[in-house]
């Protein structure tokens, strides 16, 4: 049993760590993501390491009830 607090999980696809309702998203290729899309999973290595989709975040931060947290000022 993977570890999931909240209602989605996390995934990669299309270049992005996107959100999802769905819960064994590694075997499913259509995959519904919380910015409304339908996606195929990436479970490469590198794929983990992709920037995180904005709509997905925002959408995870409110099914959450967490407050989006604030990006650190650049230097
Ligand atoms: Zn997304």
């Amino acid at each position: 049993m993977i570890y999931r607090p909240h209602p989605f999980s996390w995934f990669p696809s299309a270049e992005e760590r996107h959100a999802t309702p769905s819960e064994d998203w590694r075997h499913e290729d259509a995959v519904a993501s919380l910015c409304g899309r339908t996606l195929a999973g990436d479970d490469s290595t590198v794929a983990w390491l992709w920037p995180t989709c904005e709509p997905c975040d925002v959408e995870a931060h409110r099914i959450a009830g967490v407050p989006m947290h604030r990006k650190a000022a650049p230097r």
